[in-house]
C-alpha cells in the first residue's frame, strides 16, 4: 500500500505544480481571451474603410466591425470594449505586455510574427498591390519598382515582399503608417506605396493617384492574441466561421469595400490553425 501512498503524493505534488503554473487559474495576464468579460482592442487609426479615429475619438473601419463582432461572440458587448490604436511597429510588444487583449488591424499572419504571437483566423486574405501618383506611367508591376523610392512602414511587412521576398532593389523611405506614406506620395517623396490591396482601396477613395492592379502576396489577416492562448484562438475561429455563415462578413465587405472595385472574397478563409 506504500507504492499507492507515493503515487497519491507525487499526483497531489504534480497537479500543485500545474496550479503554479498557471494552467488556467494564474494571475490576469495569463487568463484566456475568452474568459473575459471586458476587452482592449488593438485596431490602427489612420486607415480608410479599416480602422479611423474620428475627431469624437470612437474608431471605425472593417476591422473595427470585424473585431466588435468577434468580442460579441466571445460575450462581450460593444459597450465592454475599449479601442486601442496600435500601429505596425508595436503589435507583437502590446500582445507580450498585456496592454492589449487582441488586435484587429491588418495584421497578416507571417512564420516570423508566428514565434511571438498566436493567430485567430485569417479572417480575410488581402494582397499586396501598389498605388502610384496618377502620372507614374511606367510603374506596372513590382519589378518597376526597382531604383524607385517605396514607403517602409516601421513593423510592417509590405517593404520586405518588395525588397526582400522579391529581390526588386527599392529604395526605401521609413515613417510610422500607412497614413504618413500616403502624405509622401502625394508631396512627391515617394514614388509608390506598396502594401495590402484593402489599404490602398481604402486610401484610393479619397485620393488622387492610381491602384496599377498588379496583385503578388497573399495577407492573410490574422486576430493577434497572447502567445499561446490556444482557447481564446479556437474560440474566434469559430466565431469567424460564424461571421460567414451568417452573412455578416459579406454585409461588412459590401459596406466598405463594395465600391472599390475589388474582388471581395465571401466564402470562409482556411485558417492557419491555432499555435
Ligand atoms: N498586412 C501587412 C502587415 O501586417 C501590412 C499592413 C500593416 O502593417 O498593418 O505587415
Amino acid at each position: 500500500m506504500r507504492a499507492t501512498t507515493i503515487t497519491r503524493a507525487a499526483a497531489a505534488a504534480a497537479l500543485a505544480a500545474a496550479v503554479l503554473a498557471g494552467c488556467g487559474l494564474g494571475g490576469t495576464e495569463k487568463k484566456s481571451l475568452a474568459g473575459k468579460d471586458s476587452l482592449v482592442i488593438g485596431v490602427k487609426e489612420d486607415q480608410p474603410a479599416l480602422g479611423v479615429k474620428r475627431p469624437d475619438g470612437t474608431y471605425e473601419g472593417f476591422d473595427v466591425d470585424v473585431a466588435t463582432y468577434i468580442a460579441g461572440r466571445l460575450g462581450v458587448p460593444k459597450s465592454r470594449i475599449t479601442w486601442r490604436t496600435t500601429n505596425s511597429s508595436v503589435r507583437e510588444e502590446a500582445l507580450a505586455k498585456g496592454t492589449v487583449d487582441m488586435i484587429v488591424a491588418t495584421y497578416s499572419i507571417t512564420p516570423k510574427r508566428k514565434m511571438k504571437v498566436t493567430f485567430g483566423g485569417p479572417y480575410y486574405v488581402a494582397h499586396q498591390d501598389t498605388f502610384v501618383r496618377a502620372d507614374a506611367a511606367s510603374i506596372r508591376d513590382v519589378r518597376d519598382l526597382k531604383d524607385k523610392r517605396i514607403c517602409e512602414v516601421r513593423g510592417s511587412n509590405s517593404w520586405r515582399r518588395v525588397i526582400e521576398e522579391r529581390k526588386v532593389a527599392a529604395k526605401p523611405v521609413t515613417v510610422d503608417t500607412y497614413g504618413a506614406c500616403m502624405d509622401a506620395l502625394a508631396a512627391g517623396r515617394l514614388d509608390a506605396v506598396s502594401t495590402d490591396d484593402l489599404i490602398l482601396a481604402g486610401f484610393a477613395a479619397g485620393r488622387p493617384g492610381r491602384m496599377i492592379n498588379a496583385p503578388f502576396t497573399d495577407e492573410k489577416y490574422g486576430v493577434g492574441l497572447r502567445k499561446g492562448d490556444l482557447k481564446g484562438c479556437e474560440e474566434v475561429n469559430r466565431a469567424i466561421t460564424a461571421m460567414y455563415q451568417d452573412g455578416t462578413a459579406e454585409r461588412l465587405l459590401t459596406k466598405w469595400f463594395g465600391k472599390s472595385g475589388l474582388k471581395l472574397t465571401t466564402s470562409v478563409p482556411q485558417f492557419e490553425g491555432c499555435t
